[in-house]
């Protein structure tokens, strides 16, 4: 069987940025498809899987649909298309929900919380489909999908998901401030364009990969303002990456206030970067709202596409 495939239902980080200035690069929050085979799979629930619901319930033609939703945190841009996911209405659909427990409760109270009836008209209870929470593991199979899972650093956590299937690496790194965890932190925090040093173990989880989707929020120029806040910025992900030596790195969970010229020259400035270190083979691109790949080795003209 051929590898994954990968489409993006939302890009943006913290809260949708509807309007004519993000409708390129996409204004919906975080929701990332993947699928092999039969085997479907979606990271995180952000407004974007409202619109996928959709387009699901469309291609299914009323035969009952069968997924994974796989959680990296809990933070609302990452759930709250969850309430609007209109397949969980009906009856005959199966969805298993992974996700890390937290202090304040398991996945399934966390996910009905928000939609409790002061915040929500319809509870958790009306979802009419067969749902299945479970807590994540640190490894863990989807049919023929080997997950692992790695902590990110960010504010509350965050987890990252290496998912391998059919020969393909795909690892999702959504929010996460690698500079909090490297090694030689305070003369990175002094030299921001100094080499990070990292836990062998946490470059391992990056590295092989053909398609390494990372959170980079903010420019170099905005991050001294905004350290703490569990985001990454160019400087951080040009380094991971040759590190960690993706075929293909895409730049996720853009910033609201940054419109699409922005995300382009963010993207653009980072291919740069490693071009000038002699990196010629990765391909970055900025995510974008209903890209679709395979995930694999891509020919170069593919960087024309956006
Ligand atoms: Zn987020
Ligand atoms: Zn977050």
């Amino acid at each position: 069987m051929s590898g994954l495939t990968v489409c993006f239902w939302g890009t943006r980080g913290s809260i949708p940025t509807p309007g004519r200035h993000t409708e390129k690069f996409g204004g919906n929050t975080t929701c990332v498809e993947l699928r092999h085979g039969e085997t479907v799979v979606v990271l995180d629930a952000g407004s974007g899987i409202r619109q996928l619901g959709a387009a699901w319930t469309k291609e299914s033609d009323g035969r009952p649909l069968r997924a994974h939703l796989l959680f990296t945190h809990l933070h609302w841009d990452h759930i709250q298309g969850f309430p609007f996911f209109a397949p969980a209405y009906c009856k005959g659909n199966v969805f298993t929900i992974h996700g890390e427990a937290r202090p304040d409760g398991g996945i399934r109270e966390l996910l009905g919380g928000q939609m409790r009836g002061s915040y929500f008209p319809v509870p958790l209870a009306a979802m009419q489909a067969e749902l299945t929470f479970l807590d994540t593991a640190s490894a863990f199979a989807v049919d023929d999908l080997v997950v692992r899972t790695v902590h990110l650093p960010h504010p509350g956590g965050c987890l990252g998901y290496r998912v391998e299937a059919g020969g393909s690496v795909f690892v999702f790194a959504t929010d996460s401030e690698l500079d909090q965890v490297a090694l030689n932190r305070n003369e990175v925090q002094a030299d921001h364009t100094a080499p990070r040093r990292y836990d062998p173990a946490l470059l391992a989880f990056f590295r092989g990969a053909h398609m390494l989707v990372i959170d980079c929020q903010y420019t170099d120029d905005e991050y001294p303002s905004k350290r703490g806040w569990g985001h990454n910025s160019v400087a951080t992900v040009v380094d991971l990456c040759l590190q960690a030596r993706p075929d293909v790195m895409v730049l996720c969970h853009h910033d609201p206030e940054r419109h699409d010229e922005g995300v382009a020259a963010l993207a653009d400035d980072a291919g740069a970067r490693l071009e000038r270190t002699g990196v010629t083979e990765t391909l970055v691109l900025p995510a974008r709202e209903r890209l679709e790949m395979k995930v694999c080795k891509p020919l170069r003209p593919l960087a024309l596409s956006y």
